[in-house]
């Protein structure tokens, strides 16, 4: 059999873009955070991760334009050799500072942050204990990690402390899990997670993409929670609140120094552009700035999740600016998520295998910048759009 017959075999993506069904790689022609523009088409921008709206901020603008200016394009390197510059030490002092851990590592993206980490940390003999809604990037270093893989249900407490009474006393143990769900908008429990581990001797990560910036003031999750010390490692992204791409660990100097000398996609790939670490550290300086932003962001997460359940919409146990809108079946989102692309609204449907079958939804996400008016807008095109094919 010709290894391609899968590729030839592989028709769905392309019908559902014949029937105009087809919500996925779209080109935006213009965008300015709030707004989007495809064609001559322009939506209220509810899909992105960009939370205090930074990606037009001017002095993130402005960093980004000088450090290209300055260093160039690319560092055209890994940071372990010639791909370090200055700028990436200062953001990691900074980082480390604001988080409040000892060090911090920066990696080319997030999700290389978290498969660096962990398959560093976790070795031949070792455990990973996950949440079976963790981030994929928490899966595939779990998958390429030499130790052995465990998993249990989202925020199941009492299946994680099953879990863990079952693993031997003496291995290395590492829980993961994401801070804040980047489907369902709920944070971890780690008030209840955090003392089990030190019951059963494991170590602690929180992926906090989705909480720094956001929650616990923008130190997040552990910060929320007064955990900042107990919680043994946080990543982050710069892809959301950060308005860059790009990721980082804190955690202890020696653990962090260990990971920088043994995560392969940290040592194998090349850094951070100037451009992205210089964007990162202006956006960090302006959220310790601007700390209203992360205040207005989350005004208006309430105020959103007040008004889709007023209005009769299932959005689960958000508590966050991520809300899901849970229509079920497949065919029904997709369906909504055209009418509301049509009504000018851009929203991100989502099927599985990202979520469990029956759980398709639409996520919604909001940003500091959103004006009063385009979440008039959002929510006039949501009840027209529910009340027409009877989600609500
Ligand atoms: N962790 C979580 C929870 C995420 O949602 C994402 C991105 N969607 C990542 C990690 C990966 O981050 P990046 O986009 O920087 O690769």
């Amino acid at each position: 059999m010709d290894l391609f017959e899968k590729c030839w075999a592989f028709t769905e993506a392309r019908e559902a873009q014949e029937a105009g069904f087809y919500p996925y790689f779209i080109p935006l022609t213009d965008s300015e955070g709030t707004e989007v523009v495809i064609g001559d088409h322009r939506l209220v921008m509810i899909g992105s991760n960009n939370y205090l709206g930074l990606t037009t901020h001017p002095d993130v603008r402005r960093a980004a334009i000088e450090a290209t200016e300055k260093y160039g394009t690319s560092c055209t390197g890994s940071r372990f050799l010639n791909g370090t510059l200055q700028l990436h030490l200062e953001l990691e002092r900074e980082l480390a500072r604001f988080m409040g851990k000892e060090a911090a590592l920066v990696f080319p993206t997030g999700y290389q942050t978290n498969v660096g980490a962990i398959t560093a940390l976790v070795g031949r003999h070792d455990f990973v204990i996950t949440d079976k809604d963790d981030h994929a990037s928490i899966v595939d270093g779990c998958n390429m990690a030499f130790g052995e893989v465990r998993r249990f249900g989202h925020n199941d407490i009492d299946h994680m402390e099953r879990v863990l009474s079952r693993l031997p006393d003496d291995a290395g143990k590492l829980v993961v899990v994401d801070g804040v769900f980047s489907m369902g908008g709920d944070l971890a429990r780690l008030p209840e997670i955090v003392p089990l581990c030190k019951e059963y001797g494991a170590r602690v990560m929180v992926d906090d993409a989705h909480a720094i910036g956001v929650v616990g003031g923008g130190r997040g999750t552990a910060a929320h929670y007064g955990l900042n010390d107990e919680v043994d490692l946080i990543m982050g992204t710069f892809s959301k609140s950060f308005a860059s791409l790009g990721g980082f660990i804190v955690g202890d100097d020696d653990v962090v120094h260990f990971v920088q000398h043994h995560a392969r996609s940290l040592i194998f790939s090349a850094s951070m552009s100037p451009a992205n670490t210089a964007a990162a550290l202006a956006a960090l300086k302006v959220m310790e700035e601007e700390p209203e932003r992360i205040e207005r962001v989350n005004e208006i997460a309430q105020t959103m999740r007040d008004a889709y359940r007023r209005l009769g919409f299932d959005v689960g146990n958000t508590v966050t600016p991520i809300i899901p809108i849970i229509i079920g079946d497949d065919m029904p989102t997709m369906v909504a998520w055209k009418a509301l692309y049509e009504a000018g609204v851009y929203t991100n449907p989502v099927i599985p295998p990202a979520v469990p079958s029956g759980s398709s939804l639409l996520r919604t996400s909001y940003m500091a910048t959103h004006t009063d008016e385009q979440l008039e807008h959002v929510l006039a095109a949501f009840e027209e759009v529910g009340q027409r094919l009877g989600i609500i």
